[in-house]
């Protein structure tokens, strides 16, 4: 069904450049009503992995940024399900010397990109992820207060799928359609929150792509 879908939609991004702006209108409306749409907070078509880290955002605060991570673990290894156990604190820590880096960690992030393109959900997008740490936004601190959180499968220094970013690009554009207070400006790495801190997404990440997969949108 996803197949179906992806080709629908390439061949609707054909007629779009040609057809436009009617045809924007109805791929926009292909996207959000049969890839990704959110109900109560959940992504239908995600894989849903629920994990317990997470809490209560602050009162009266409304979601509008989103930070953009990567992750893989071990870092550089696509295969297995370890970013999901650690996420849930089921990694098994003796598996690789890496994992005493982050033995006893307890962090999460709402949504994980696979390099496949797969959507897998942790946490309710309604409630406080812990994925961004100490961090910054302008004047505000404490990210995890008013983002949302997306881990792409990879690593800081090399390039991502084509089918995570197409993923990426419906799941923003759903998000800015269910939480309007986020803006293109304010969807940002973790390395521009938490600078000299974290490095993620990385070099291997292409800001200008999604700026323009997502405007095609707009
Ligand atoms: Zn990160």
């Amino acid at each position: 069904m996803r197949i179906l879908f992806a080709c629908l939609i390439t061949i609707i991004e054909h007629l779009s450049d040609i057809y436009t702006p009617f045809l924007q209108l109805n791929k926009r409306k292909v996207i959000f009503l049969y890839m990704y749409d959110i109900s109560a907070g959940w992504f239908k078509q995600s894989h849903k992995v629920c994990s317990p880290n997470y809490n209560d955002r602050p009162e009266n605060i409304a979601v509008d940024a989103i930070v953009i991570h990567s992750i893989s673990l071990p870092p550089g290894c696509y295969e297995g399900d370890d970013i999901s156990h650690f996420f849930v604190n089921e990694l098994d820590c003796d598996k690789d010397p890496f994992y005493d880096e982050i033995r006893g960690l307890e962090v999460s992030a709402h949504l994980l990109i696979r390099r496949t393109g797969e959507l897998v959900q942790y946490v309710n997008l309604h409630s406080r992820a812990w994925h961004a740490g100490q961090s910054q936004l302008d004047e505000q601190e404490n990210c995890n207060d008013f983002s949302i959180g997306i881990e792409l499968e990879g690593t800081d220094n090399s390039p991502f799928e084509m089918a995570q970013y197409n993923t990426l690009t419906g799941v923003v554009d759903a998000l800015m359609d269910y939480f309007p207070k986020i803006t293109q400006e304010r969807i940002i790495g973790h390395s521009d929150i938490a600078p000299g801190r974290k490095t993620d997404p990385g070099t291997g990440f292409n800001w200008a792509l999604l700026a323009k997969k997502i405007g095609k949108k707009g």
